[in-house]
């Protein structure tokens, strides 16, 4: 097969809708190629596309229609099309839906008059009209600079009839829109830094793998401030000296103007970023300049994994364990496991950076699959934070008071310093719980299994579920008694009450997700406090990930025990990684740090590991947990979540599936459930949930699409299948 397709011969193409698959089309005029991005008709339609192959006979050739036009964007790589392939089937994800990741470009499918752009000519029409003077005033205000018709009818407020009047009237200029713009290249030798210790021996190992041309993956593991980024910047470097591209995935919320200065620094020029605050414009030009090899670095949020690399050398996921790399809705993917499947298909090296790994890394690297490097002491004369528990059993604490005396007298005395203290609370919001103290009713979601939590910031009642929002109410709605309602337990924004009432000298930044508009306005808040801008930083699990705090050198953890109720087989993990990382934010330059952790358990195996105890022992014990009851990573998991308005009929299909499970026996798997869902109900939406638990090298996907083949869901029922699911 040469890829090649004549005028009017039969090619399959792949689209992007929702029921698609690959149909057959006659190739238009000029012919088509392989992997070529295209429009086709489909109904009364046109839809985007993929030349996927030679045409499979779906439609006689009567039928058969023809692709509407081949669009000016580099053909998809045999490459990508491998990947998504491999991807859809690993997560039981249709490929139209993967497909559709690979081809978020804005703009991909516009018609070529859309980047057609305009200037003035110079010459003033012979009838000038209030709609086309306000034309050509926006044009001025532009300088001269060419305008896309969507701006200039948007900015004049005109049809775009009117500016074609103006292109006929000769008063305006009509032309391609100019090429989009290669970034600024990257020099691999601008600054390099000298590594010291065990880094040289990572970066030199980081090095080799990338020169070495194949795909290997490697755990790259330190405390915070071991100089991992330092160390697979190296590996980037030398990605660039080979003229190869390189991608770092970050969780979006690390993705901070620190990360890209300091890229600047080291290469003389930033990478190219990816993620949801890019704008439209930029992100199609990223997505064409990464296909072109005009973009060498790529810094982005887990959906720049399905962007159409020309040439990719390198993937670095970094905070690998964080858990905002699984995607949740839509199609449901582990951009860490995807990112491992791209690189072993690409054949380059992917590099899983962390403090606090996910088990299944660990005992990947354990078993001899990834290759492991380890950063033992932070960097220069910084040292890990000494960490102490503070028995929270023997504190007298009034009501509705949270800091401990020992935790308040170190806050004091850093102010006393000029130095940050960080006090880590992982719950936004005001408090957790509304209770009515007349008749204990607790104010819930209407419309989820969750309790609505107060945001005084923003004075209303909020799900976190599903981001309704209510009323604060005064009087209850149970028993219609007025002023009893009462807030329980802390929140963020409740212990910033407490610390301005005991430190109200004190400067203080609140930082959680919530109290920003926008993704830049987090940022700046950062760079502030960064700078000195803050004496005391509140914060939720959004401070734990990667940010520098130069002049942090105490972090207090509230409530150590919070992550460890519940039946969550990952409890303690996650617990072990969200605290030992927010700990690590403490004395990061000169100074050393303190990390004093509130519990009512210090003998807690976690807690104690938290605290200093043998880290390779705690994962070793968890590792054992897990090949004892033969869950992940030694056995494989899948969720089949059953959603609908009707609790019943998601229980009856739930019960009928696992009766008729003959596909998974065969493979020797098991069903558990139904049960509910981990949340149980989500925009008025009942969820439960079947667990399929396999032994480690059985081919789960094939057996749950075979079981749920024949199942016909009735209209308002809908199935997601969650391969590794983060909760079990
Ligand atoms: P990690 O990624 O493990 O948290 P970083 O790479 O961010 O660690 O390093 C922590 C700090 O120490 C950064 O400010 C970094 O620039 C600095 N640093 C680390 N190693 C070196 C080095 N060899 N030379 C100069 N600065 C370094
Ligand atoms: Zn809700």
């Amino acid at each position: 097969m040469t890829g090649r397709f004549a005028e009017g011969e039969r090619v399959g193409v792949l689209t992007t809708e929702p029921l698609g698959r690959v149909l057959d089309y006659r190739a238009p005029e000029g012919g088509c190629a392989l992997g070529d991005h295209v429009e086709v008709p489909l109904g009364p339609r046109r839809v985007l596309g993929v030349v996927w192959g030679p045409g499979e006979g779906s439609f006689d050739a009567a039928r058969l229609r023809s692709v509407v036009r081949v669009l000016d964007a580099a053909p998809m790589r045999d490459e990508m099309r491998a990947f998504l392939l491999r991807a859809a089937d690993y997560t039981l994800t249709p490929l139209p839906a993967m497909l559709r990741l690979a081809t978020r470009a804005p703009g991909l499918g516009d018609s070529p008059s859309v980047r057609r752009v305009y200037r003035a000519s110079g010459q003033p029409p012979a009838r000038e009209t209030d709609a086309r003077l306000r034309v050509l005033d926006v044009l001025a205000a532009f300088g001269g600079a060419p305008v896309t018709l969507a701006e200039l009818t948007a900015e004049a407020g005109v049809s775009s009839a009117v500016v074609k009047g103006l292109v006929k009237a000769g008063a305006l200029l009509e032309q391609d829109a100019p090429r989009d713009l290669p970034y600024p290249r990257l020099d691999p030798a601008a600054a390099a830094v000298r590594l010291q210790g065990d880094q040289v021996a990572a970066a030199d190992a980081l090095v080799a793998a990338v020169a070495a041309d194949r795909y290997s993956a490697t755990l790259l593991k330190g405390v915070t401030g071991s100089g991992k980024t330092e160390v697979y910047l190296e590996a980037v470097a030398e990605c660039l000296r080979r003229g190869r591209q390189a991608l770092v995935l970050l969780p979006e919320i690390a993705l901070t103007a620190e990360f890209l200065t300091r890229v600047e620094a080291r290469f003389g020029a930033r990478p190219a970023e990816w993620h949801s605050g890019v704008t439209a414009t930029e992100r199609r030009r990223l997505w064409r300049m990464v296909a072109e090899g005009g973009a060498q670095f790529v810094a982005g949020a887990r959906s720049a994994l399905f962007l159409p690399f020309r040439d990719l050398g390198l993937i670095v996921v970094d905070e690998e364990h964080d858990t905002s790399y699984k995607q949740e809705e839509g199609a449901l993917y582990n951009a860490r496991d995807m990112a491992v499947l791209r690189a072993s298909i690409c054949g380059c090296p992917v590099v899983l950076a962390s403090a606090t790994p996910s088990l299944e890394s660990w005992v990947n690297a354990d078993q001899g699959k990834y290759a492991r490097l380890d950063l033992g002491a932070r960097f220069g004369v910084a040292e890990l934070p000494d960490m102490h528990a503070i028995d929270m059993r023997g504190e007298k604490l009034p009501a509705n008071r949270w800091i401990s005396e020992a935790l308040a007298r170190s806050v004091e005395a850093r102010m006393a310093r000029n130095e940050q203290s960080l006090l880590f609370l992982n719950r936004r919001g005001y408090a957790p719980v509304t209770i009515c103290r007349a008749c204990g009713h607790q104010i819930a979601c209407d419309h989820c299994d969750a309790r609505m939590v107060e945001h005084r910031f923003q004075k209303r009642l909020v799900c976190h579920q599903c981001g309704e929002t209510k009323p604060i109410l005064e009087t209850c709605p149970a028993c219609g008694v007025a002023g009893r309602m009462a807030p329980v337990g802390p929140g963020v924004e409740r212990l910033a009450e407490e610390v301005a009432a005991r430190f109200p000298q004190a400067r203080v930044a609140v930082l959680s997700s919530d109290l920003f508009g926008s993704a830049r306005a987090l940022k700046e808040q950062i760079a502030a406090i960064a700078e000195g801008g803050a004496d005391i930083i509140i914060g939720t699990q959004i401070v734990a990930k990667g940010h520098n705090f130069p002049l942090l050198t105490l972090v207090g953890v509230i409530d150590a025990d919070l992550g460890l109720q519940g039946s969550d087989l990952r409890a303690a993990e996650r617990t072990f990684q969200l605290v030992r990382q927010v700990a690590g934010r403490a004395g990061r330059a000169e100074k050393r740090g303190v990390a004093l952790v509130q519990t009512y358990q210090p003998e807690h195996p976690v807690i104690r590991a938290i605290l200093g105890g043998d880290e390779e022992a705690f994962w070793r014990a968890e590792a054992e947990e897990r090949r004892a009851a033969a869950m992940p990573p030694f056995g494989r998991l899948a969720g089949i979540i059953l959603s609908s308005p009707d609790l019943a009929q998601v229980f009856d299909l739930g019960a009928e599936l696992a009766r008729n499970d003959g596909a998974l026996r065969r493979i020797g798997a098991q069903v558990f459930g139904p049960a509910p869902a981990p949340i149980a109900r989500v925009r008025g939406r009942h969820r439960v949930r079947l667990l399929v638990k396999a032994a480690k090298g059985a081919p789960l996907q094939a057996a749950i699409a075979a079981w749920l083949a024949p199942v016909k869901l009735p209209a308002n029922l809908r199935i997601a299948v969650d391969i590794d699911p983060q909760s079990f």
